[in-house]
């Protein structure tokens, strides 16, 4: 395998098994293709890692293991996908069939860098992020689809069967690493035909529809999990805003807790007749009719229009997309986030609730708090933190990587 050297004093992070190499770290680039296999080496020759490389990109190289001695053959990604699935058993095992999807598979906090699992039911569906993952994956797949039978066999369900295994490689960070974006099934249980319909999984006893081919992401955000829970529990009663609802994962929580009224706004009319969907699936048309509005539009506009019209909610929930993909982004997307908090808090009642997130890594938590502060002081509004929320379990976060730990939200009681 290659050697990729890196500079003097550039060895520190490695040691401490931070998983990424900077192109501006390595004492020169390699001339190999794309998402080779290397040895990540001092500049004393000290073998520290192995991964693999990418010239094109400036985060050019992800660390597979830290045991330069162990071998990258089949055994090594059995093992590594075992582990990581393994790492889910007591989740779904709790759950006892309530919950029946999960992240499988997260990446670098998997030791799997670029690689992406969700389980939705009985579908699975892989996305690949870097030229490294690109050239391994295809020896993934039927191993990863053995051992999720077999884990949900014994978790909830003797009898479980896969149906089948998209690959959604159609993020925006696919050509960044100088790859096609792709979209396609890759294995079917026999007699199975590709997905036409949205599949169904269950959170938390509440059913969920999925667009396999083209929702967002994988199809659906299962790093809220717990925090829709803790929404839904505390909901009863209340008067809820949903913004940036997407298929509903907070407004459904919410009005299986018991809210007086939900209203979910998104930008996407799929997402929000999804959410239709997803309502009439889990609770008839008929009683809660009344009890959910949806509104289509940017959120920007929409609060400061609710706000105009004097509209006001016991629980206001911001989950916005993803504001600062790269570092250079941190200034716009702390304008936006303050922006939002802003008109979210206005319309908070008093002694009401914000539920208020950011899935953006290069937003720190203690950042976050600042722009929120900096939204309670433009809106006049004392608040007091009643609890910070986090990622679910099956995201989970390397001390030695604190980038793993993206999504963060706090909840304020709003004085
Ligand atoms: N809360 C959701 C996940 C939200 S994902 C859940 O629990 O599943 C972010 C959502 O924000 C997406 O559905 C996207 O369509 C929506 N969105 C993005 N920009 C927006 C904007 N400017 N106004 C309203 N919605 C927006």
């Amino acid at each position: 395998m290659t050697n990729a050297i890196l500079k003097p004093g550039r060895e520190k992070p490695l040691k401490q098994h931070h998983p990424w190499i900077f192109s501006g770290a390595l004492s020169h680039p390699l001339k190999v293709d794309p998402g080779s296999l290397v040895d990540f080496v001092s500049h004393k020759g000290e073998r520290l890692g192995r991964g693999y490389y990418n010239p094109k990109t400036n985060l050019c190289g992800r660390v597979l293991t830290f045991n330069p001695a162990e071998d990258l053959d089949r055994g090594f990604w059995h093992k590594r996908l075992e582990s990581a699935l393994g790492r889910r058993a007591s989740l779904l095992k709790q759950k006892a069939g309530a919950t029946t999807g999960c992240r499988l598979v997260m990446s670098e906090s998997d030791q799997l860098p670029g690689l992406i699992v969700d389980l939705y039911g009985s579908w699975l569906v892989v996305q690949v992020l870097t030229a490294g993952m690109d050239r391994l994956a295809s020896e993934l797949l039927d191993p990863l689809w053995d051992l999720t039978e077999s884990l949900i066999r014994e978790a909830f369900d003797p009898d479980f069967r896969l149906e089948g295994l998209m690959e959604r490689s159609d993020d925006a960070m696919r050509l960044l690493e100088g790859l096609e974006q792709k979209v396609l099934v890759r294995r079917l249980a026999p007699g199975k035909s590709p997905p036409t319909e949205p599949v169904t999984f269950l959170e938390n006893g509440i059913k969920l529809a999925v667009d396999l081919l083209d929702g967002q992401k994988t199809g659906s955000y299962h790093d809220q999990r717990d925090n829709r829970q803790f929404i839904g529990e505390m909901a009863k009663g209340l008067r809820v805003l949903d913004c940036c609802s997407y298929t509903g994962g907070f407004t459904l929580a919410a009005i299986a807790g018991g809210a007086r009224q939900v209203v979910s706004i998104d930008q996407s009319a799929t997402a929000l007749e999804r959410l239709r969907l997803n309502i009439s699936r889990n609770f008839g048309d008929a009683p809660q009719a009344d009890a959910w509005t949806q509104i289509q539009g940017d959120a920007f506009k929409v609060l400061r229009q609710l706000d105009a019209d004097n509209e006001r909610f016991d629980l206001v929930i911001l989950d916005p997309p993803k504001f600062a993909a790269k570092e250079s982004h941190i200034p716009k997307a702390a304008r936006g986030y303050k922006d939002l908090n802003l008109w979210g808090l206005k319309l908070v009642a008093p002694g009401g609730f914000l539920a208020t997130f950011s899935c953006s890594g290069h937003i720190n938590p203690d950042l976050f708090q600042k722009i929120v502060f900096g939204a309670s002081t433009d809106a006049r509004r004392d608040a007091q933190i009643s609890r910070w929320f986090n990622q679910g379990e099956d995201h989970p976060v390397l001390l030695s990587f604190p980038e793993s730990h993206y999504l963060k939200g706090l909840l304020l009681k709003v004085l």
